[in-house]
């Protein structure tokens, strides 16, 4: 199963982190490090090491997907022949692909290495320059009140409501 510490602690982390084809057995993550333990060895390393590594990784896999922008919120990502389609709001870059939906549900914010792609496309290279400056420039909204369909709201799932039922909209 998939926690915030599997995914940033992780044994591939490790191995790129510390340039290892293999050899590394386990990544314990402890209350201020992180224990890398491998077949001849075992060592501490910091929390914010694996956790710039978790970014910086997503940034570099970003330079190898193609991004095409097909309005101005919408974009698609193609990565091999995968297909993704992303979103950019005002506070994400929305995908759907596995990995950010997995970033969602444990870390609670992600941004995918597709993500990244469409940073890179706008000009930012981190969410939160983004965040920052989307606060900084109200008029440039990027999907509130559009004409956009409003794709996910999470909390208005209840299916005991019988809204407009039994009337057809045309
Ligand atoms: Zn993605």
């Amino acid at each position: 199963m998939t926690t915030s510490n599997t995914l940033v602690y992780s044994i591939e982390a490790a191995k790129r982190i510390l340039n290892l084809k293999s050899g590394v057995s386990k990544v314990v993550e402890w209350a201020w490090v992180v224990l890398v333990v491998g077949k001849n060895f075992s060592k501490f390393m910091s929390k914010k090491l694996f956790k710039k590594h978790f970014v910086d990784h997503k940034k570099e896999q970003a330079k190898t997907i193609e991004i095409v922008q097909d309005s101005r919120s919408q974009f698609t990502a193609k990565s091999g022949t995968k297909v993704y389609q992303l979103e950019a709001t005002q506070t994400a870059i929305r995908c759907t692909c596995e990995d950010y939906r997995i970033q969602l549900g444990t870390i609670g914010q992600a941004v995918c290495k597709h993500g990244y792609g469409v940073l890179n496309t706008l000009g930012f290279d981190s969410l939160s320059s983004y965040i920052a400056d989307r606060k900084h420039s109200p008029q440039a909204q990027v999907s509130r009140a559009s004409s956009m369909p409003q794709v996910s709201i999470p909390n208005s799932r209840s299916s005991s409501e019988p809204r407009k039922k039994g009337r057809s909209v045309d």
